[in-house]
């Protein structure tokens, strides 16, 4: 029962089973900070500088056409290797279209350098 100067709300969270628990982030790391973690696809590492990243992929054919939008979670160094590995293939799917491609990920590419933890 809540009185009439409590709110609803304030009742419920006071009288919770669950009102002493831990969150459910803090069980994400080892030493109880709420940090978030993801593991590289790459080298299967646990680090706060795991992000994902949109990698379009066009493969132009004569009469047909291809396209498609991968997402890579990955650490940084990691993206990086994926992106210079795999550029010169994309620009060769992608023919004339190719800058468009190679703008895309350069900006990709440039991301890496700029992540910080989440
Ligand atoms: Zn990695």
């Amino acid at each position: 029962m809540s009185t009439p100067d409590q709110k609803p709300d304030e009742h419920q969270t006071a009288s919770s089973p669950y009102a002493g628990l831990p969150t459910f982030e803090s069980y994400l790391s080892a030493n109880g900070e709420n940090s978030h973690r993801f593991e590289c696809a790459g080298c299967n590492s646990h680090s706060p500088l795991v992000q994902s990243y949109s990698l379009p992929t066009v493969m132009l054919l004569p009469f047909v056409a291809f396209w498609r939008m991968d997402v890579i979670m990955k650490c940084p160094g990691c993206m990086r290797a994926h992106i210079l590995c795999r550029l010169p293939l994309a620009v060769l799917l992608s023919n004339i279209i190719s800058p468009i491609i190679v703008v895309f990920w350069l900006v990709a590419f440039g991301r890496t350098f700029f992540s910080r933890p989440s």
